[in-house]
């Protein structure tokens, strides 16, 4: 799908994907506000709906701008296609629906995104589907949960809240083995950190609401398709590789190849779902990707800084940082991030939970906000929020126990965010 393959990722940010407008010559890609596409005549109109010829319809399937977007992540991704979607959320349950079935399950990393274990968890239950939740440093029990009715292994390249980085080899080969597609959750990394296709990564998902588009204005999601899984595998991806009945029949994987997961999200997901990325946010994002090959080297050093300034700090137990000396999965850091761990991290406060509400209480320039990857430095603590919903359990393995905040590092001076930290910690510790 990549038009600029030769190009470097700085190049691609800004280009790829678009063109100057063919009507008027707008540089910058329009933002097409339209819901419907005037078709030629009946026959362009039946070959649209025919899969037979590609073009816009109706625009909660495609939108000029909204491809861009597709178009745009993709090449990052290193992907041959690709799809965006309303949100994040909306990302992981686009690409888990062609695979999934009731009565079928997925085995998932457990250290998740905690609106994520709510959704594996609870929520994608009442279609029949089954999450098995697995610790990924132990890759026996990752295999032991596989059987005859996994259709899916999922995890996250840099697992919120921060410090964990996935063996993505590891899982893709068990994976490949097991003869099911890896999926990698890369909102925390992003492709400028981490790129999980090169490390045998089926499908890609993002939260564009974060480092993407880098600036807390929108949500949106977008799911990337290496191209390479053999959907015809034993027959156990009937959505994608037999007649399809939501689509007259059509053969996704015969008829589109590697194109087929593709097709088969937009013209039956989109579609049917209607979880569908409207064109400004498009936009906002676009916008957000031009420049995020400058902001993630900031953010990481920022946080580099940060944690390392933290972690000497004696009013502080312990900070779960990949990016520093002392994380047990630095080497891995090194090996699939290796332009920085990223920004985000979490931080145990000594006098536990009520000096993390104290700290949270008492910061300035940090947000107290249930967001990250904003160029604004964002706090929160995690077993109060977002985590909430967990059982202690789940939270212990989530890394997000009562005494813990979890902090994401903008892009401002990092004198300034440690003076605010300093401030709040002497506050919450008095
Ligand atoms: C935010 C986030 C999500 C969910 O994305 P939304 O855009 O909020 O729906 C999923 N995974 C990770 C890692 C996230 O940070």
């Amino acid at each position: 799908m990549s038009e600029l393959p030769t190009y470097g990722f700085d190049t691609l940010q800004v280009h790829a994907g678009s063109s100057p407008d063919p009507s008027t010559g707008a540089r910058q890609t329009p933002i097409y506000q339209t819901t419907a596409y005037v078709f030629r005549d009946a026959d362009h109109a039946a070959a649209l709906f025919n899969l037979s010829e590609v073009g816009y319809i109706y625009s909660r399937l495609t939108n000029p701008t909204v491809g861009v977007l597709a178009e745009r992540v993709t090449t990052l991704e290193g992907g041959t296609g690709g799809y965006c979607c309303s949100s994040g959320h909306a990302a992981q349950i686009m690409a888990l629906f062609p695979l999934m079935g009731p009565g079928l399950n997925l085995v998932s990393s457990n250290r998740l995104y905690g609106g994520t274990v709510t959704q594996f968890s609870r929520t994608i239950t009442r279609f029949g589907w089954e999450t098995r939740f697995v610790d990924t440093e132990d890759l026996d029990s990752v295999k032991a949960a596989i059987d005859d009715k996994t259709r899916a292994l999922f995890c996250e390249s840099i697992a919120n809240p921060g410090g964990y980085i996935t063996d993505l080899e590891a899982l893709a080969k068990i994976a490949d083995s097991a003869g099911i597609p890896l999926i990698v959750d890369n909102t925390s990394a992003t492709p400028y950190l981490c790129r999980p296709i090169e490390h045998g990564a089926t499908l890609v998902v993002h939260s564009l609401t974060k480092f993407l588009t880098g600036n807390g204005t929108i949500t949106g999601g977008a799911v990337v398709d290496s191209g390479k899984f053999d959907w015809s595998i034993d027959g156990k991806y009937p959505s994608l590789a037999s007649p399809e009945p939501a689509y007259h029949g059509l053969n996704f994987y015969e008829a589109l190849g590697s194109m087929a997961f593709t097709f088969h999200g937009i013209a039956v997901g989109l579609r049917d779902l209607g979880m569908t990325m409207n064109p400004q946010a498009a936009h906002y994002t676009l916008l957000g990707i031009e420049t995020l090959s400058l902001r993630m080297p900031k953010h990481v050093a920022n946080a580099e800084k940060i944690a390392n300034w933290l972690e000497q700090d004696d009013r502080i137990e312990k900070v779960t940082y990949a990016g520093l000396a002392s994380s047990p999965y630095k080497n891995r850091a090194a090996k699939y991030c290796p332009n920085g761990a990223g920004s985000l991290f979490t931080v145990a406060v000594k006098g536990g939970y009520d000096a993390c509400i104290k700290l949270v209480d008492s910061l300035e320039l940090f947000s107290h906000v249930a967001n990250l990857g904003d160029a604004r430095s964002l706090i929160i603590h995690s077993a109060s929020t977002t985590h909430r919903q967990l059982t202690p359990e789940q939270q212990e393995a989530a890394g997000a126990t009562p005494n813990v905040v979890r902090l994401s590092i903008g892009i401002e001076d990092p004198e300034d965010l440690i003076a605010d930290l300093d401030q709040a910690l002497a506050k919450a510790h008095s």
